[in-house]
């Protein structure tokens, strides 16, 4: 088995936890856990999950689990509602994620000849500094510009020959966009894309890779857990690896918490095995995907979870029927013409719920065959009817953070 974990290192992390986390130690008493009595996987699988509304609950310094001289940065994951969450790191958390992120740029085949385009921004927000860390690790040059001002962006890509992007799937499209427009695409010298943060379909990847004429890789990673570089696909594009040396992954039914066997889809649930001041066990990420069964062809013996297919929370439910965005990107795929964008718009008219998909059509397509066929595909492959709005490629707003595409105006 891939996933496979030894039950003592396990153990040291719930023991670790339970010691020196304020926040553990009132879980567990909470809970009446004696973690004297932890002695198997199956009291493992037993312990309570931490969810993000537990971690806000420990606003500002809950988490913390050493002392505070031993504490050298925090970070804060945006809320948009409540308290953010602030996770404490000490130097070697800082390490180890630096160490995590050098790896994931080796597995993307980046190598100190490279340099590297940082555009997720620096902050408060683990992005912009996790890959900063790792491509010095790494020995690549970094080229930390940060979010924003693509002009600027474009200018300093050609200039400097960067040969790696790291960026949000949207901006990369916007970036890919762009170039190809200004016929800029023979003056760039980008090879790979280094994509994280949200969860994007195929078509936009064709977009962006065609657009920009690079091979890309999907990062994965969530501040509560260092940040980005905790997983990240290599050259075969089998599914993303993850360090096992630092994090046990688990996958759940997100409705029972009942733990599913390795190649079945759920949400995946993080224990930290290294971290030091901000521990974490049984943390649920909302993050739908699965535990690849087999070893990957490139023949490294780290395990991989598949791409991210959703998270539990965008799930959106209309006509009775849930519907994933990940599904919806896969009837755009199926359907010749549009672009990667859409957006969705979900009423309720007369008691009754109505779905209007405005997608976006390449120049030259038909707009009314790309109509027709998107509600046949979508009564096919989904299962409800719905309407659909055609516009011209570009109309459809593109961001360098996430971009919004689900507006469900029911009440
Ligand atoms: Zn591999």
């Amino acid at each position: 088995m891939q996933n496979h974990v030894e039950f003592s290192i396990l153990k040291n992390a719930i023991d670790y936890a339970a010691e020196n986390s304020p926040f553990y130690k009132k879980i567990f008493s909470e809970n009446n856990i004696n973690t004297d009595k932890i002695t198997s996987m199956e009291d493992f699988q037993k312990l309570p999950f931490s969810d993000k509304y537990d971690l806000r609950d420990a606003y500002p310094l809950g988490l913390q689990a050493v002392p505070d001289e031993d504490v050298v940065r925090i970070h804060s994951s945006s809320g948009t509602t409540g308290n953010p969450v602030i996770i404490p790191y000490t130097r070697e958390d800082v390490e180890d994620w630096a160490t995590m992120f050098a790896r994931c740029y080796e597995f993307a085949g980046v190598t100190k000849r490279d340099r590297i385009q940082i555009t997720p921004g620096y902050g408060l927000w683990t992005a912009g500094i996790g890959f900063q860390a790792g491509c010095e690790k790494l020995g690549a040059m970094a080229i930390p510009i940060g979010p924003g001002n693509t002009e600027k962006q474009i200018q300093m890509m050609i200039d400097l020959k960067s040969t790696v992007l790291c960026s949000t799937s949207s901006y990369a499209l916007l970036l890919a966009e762009e170039i190809v427009n200004r016929g800029l695409k023979d003056k760039i010298a980008l090879k790979r894309g280094i994509i994280g943060s949200e969860r994007w379909g195929e078509k936009m990847r064709q977009r962006i890779s065609d657009g920009l004429g690079i091979d890309l890789f999907d990062i994965y990673g969530l501040t509560e857990v260092y940040g980005p570089g905790i997983a990240i696909d290599c050259e075969k594009h089998e599914g993303m690896h993850y360090w096992n040396d630092y994090m046990y992954f688990e996958i759940i039914d997100p409705k029972t918490g009942e733990v599913l066997p390795d190649g079945e889809f759920g949400e995946l649930v993080i224990t930290t095995l290294r971290k030091t001041a901000a521990p974490l066990i049984r943390y649920r990420t909302h993050d739908l995907t699965r535990i690849i069964p087999n070893r990957c062809s490139c023949g490294r013996e780290y395990p991989m979870i598949d791409r991210i297919s959703g998270r539990t929370d965008d799930m959106i439910k209309v006509k009775g029927v849930n519907i994933y965005p990940s599904q919806i990107e896969e009837v755009l795929n199926y359907v010749d013409g549009t672009s990667s964008e859409y957006q969705v718009i979900i009423e309720r008219i007369d008691g009754k719920d109505r779905m209007t998909l405005k997608v976006e059509t390449i120049k030259d397509a038909d707009k009314q065959r790309v109509m027709e066929e998107v509600l046949q595909m979508f009564k096919s492959k989904i299962g409800i009817r719905i309407h659909c709005v055609c516009v011209n490629i570009g109309e459809l707003p593109r961001s360098e953070k996430k971009t919004r595409r689900i507006f469900d105006y029911r009440d």
